[in-house]
Order: structure tokens, then sequence, then C-alpha cells
């Protein structure tokens, strides 16, 4: 059985959607099958892989709400072998209208039971905060993959996660595991983005990658055409470090 992966750290704009994207379509890349499911109102992740978010029939949102089967929410994206279930802004109100349902955390979960085998990999895009949606990914996920931005309130925040991943262990799914830490937005030119990963590796003790996400214009270019940096430019800087990160998630075996 293959990994669902959630990507989530409550801070906006440390590189979520940009990792989910990239990762998700450089494993598809590798030939593995690949579900993405964008749980972000925003839905940055659903028109980053090619689907136009106001056109989709089944989104997240429909099938959280009971309205539509998970095979009805699943489409194709622009990738080979990558699927997604999209999110658009309708999500916003989601946490509201869930309020009462019972086992509110598992509503993804046992959705995502039914089609999970027909996967290699899941990889979920949280919103950027620790609300209902995060916790529905936390439940469904086997890990959490946390990616750190290289500024100098990186370490802002990541006690509240860390807590909140505790709880969810504690209480809602005791097989939750880290994937790991990526560091994103890395510029090797500047000492900051150098302390900022001494800190982190000093102040906690989690699994790091490997690969750091260097500062790249091309990744900040590519949603706007509706195509993963791999497609986009496949020689660029970040398609190259993303497809070896996504190579360092798909070879650990000690998951
Ligand atoms: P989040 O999902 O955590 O809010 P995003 O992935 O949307 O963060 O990234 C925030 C902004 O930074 C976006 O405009 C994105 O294009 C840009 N960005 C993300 N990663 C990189 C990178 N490595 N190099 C350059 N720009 C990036
Ligand atoms: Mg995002």
């Amino acid at each position: 059985m293959g990994r669902i992966i959630a990507i989530a750290n409550q801070k906006g704009g440390v590189g979520k959607t940009t990792t989910a994207i990239n990762v998700a379509a450089c494993i598809a890349e590798s030939g593995k099958k690949v579900l993405a499911i964008d749980l972000d109102p925003q839905g940055n992740m659903t028109s980053g892989l090619g689907v136009d978010k106001n056109e989709v029939e089944n989104t997240v949102y429909e099938l959280m709400l009971d309205e539509c089967s998970i095979q009805e929410s699943i489409v194709e994206s622009v990738v080979e072998n990558l699927n997604i279930i999209s999110s658009n802004v309708n999500l916003a109100g989601a946490e509201i209208e869930l309020l009462g349902i019972t086992e509110k955390e598992y509503i993804l979960k046992n959705a995502v039971d039914y089609i999970k085998e027909d996967y290699d990999f899941i990889i979920i895009d949280c919103p950027p905060s620790l609300n209902m949606l995060t916790v529905n990914a936390m439940t469904t996920a086997n890990t959490i993959l946390v990616p750190i931005q290289c500024e100098y309130y990186a370490l802002e925040g990541l006690s509240q996660l860390m807590h909140t991943i505790n709880l969810v262990q504690d209480r809602l799914n005791p097989e939750l595991e880290i994937e790991g830490l990526v560091f994103t937005m890395y510029d090797m030119r500047t000492n900051l983005s150098n302390q900022v990963v001494e800190n982190v590796r000093e102040n906690l003790d989690t699994k790091i990658y490997d690969t750091m996400i260097p500062r790249n214009i091309k990744l900040a270019e590519a949603p706007s055409y509706g195509l993963p940096i791999n497609m986009y430019d496949k020689k660029s800087a970040g398609a190259e470090s993303y497809r070896k990160l996504a190579k360092e998630i798909v070879d650990r075996e000690d998951i």
C-alpha cells in the first residue's frame, strides 16, 4: 500500500501548495499513480495542476458534505498518472456546515478509505490554519510533511503545529507520523538561509530532507500556466530540486 502525505504548516506563504503540486507531479512522473487532494478553499493546487476550479462539478466540498461519491469527485489533472480532488471557495463554508455532524474529524478519511488502494501516493494540500479541514487531513494521512520557509520567523508557529500533531496522534490517529521537514525558498548566498537551517536542526528532533528547495522564479511562474514545474520548465533548478525531493520521499523505507 502507498502513503498518504498531508502537506501542512498553518503559516501562509511557506511553500505548501508549491510543494504539494510539484511533489505530486514529480512522483507521478516517476511512473507512480498519484492522487492529489486540495483542501484549501483558495484552490491553488487545483488550478496549478491545470484544472479550472470553477468548472468542476464535484469538488472536495461536495464530497465532504456527502453530495457525491469519492469516485465522482476525482478528475484528471494535466499530468499523466495524477488525478485530483479539486477545491474552490465553496469549501470556505464547509466548517460551519459540518458543525454537529458526527465523526466530522473523519469525513475525508472515511471517503478516502474506498479508493486508497488505487494509488501509490496521495498528497493532500492543507489550508493555512489548524482548522477542521486540517484535522481531516491529519486523520486521513499516514504522515505529515512540513515545508519551512528559510526566513527569520521560520520557527514561529512550529511548536503549535507539533502540538496539534501530538493531539491528533493521541486522540484521533495514533498511526500518524511526521514525514519530515523540507526547507523552501532557500538562498545559499545568504547567511540567513543557513542560520535558519542550523536553528531548525538544533531545535527540532525530526527528519529533515536533504533536498532543499531553492528560491526559483520559475516555481512562482508555473501556476499561472496551470502546469507543474517539471512540465513548465523541466530543466529549471526548481524542477530538479522537486524531482530530487520526490525521489527521497519515494525511496524512504523507514516509514
Ligand atoms: P502556501 O501554500 O504555504 O501558502 P505557496 O506554495 O502558495 O505557499 O507559496 C507562496 C508564494 O511563494 C507563491 O506565490 C509561490 O509561487 C511562491 N513560491 C513558493 N515556493 C517558491 C520558490 N521555491 N521559489 C520562488 N517562489 C516560490
Ligand atoms: Mg497554499
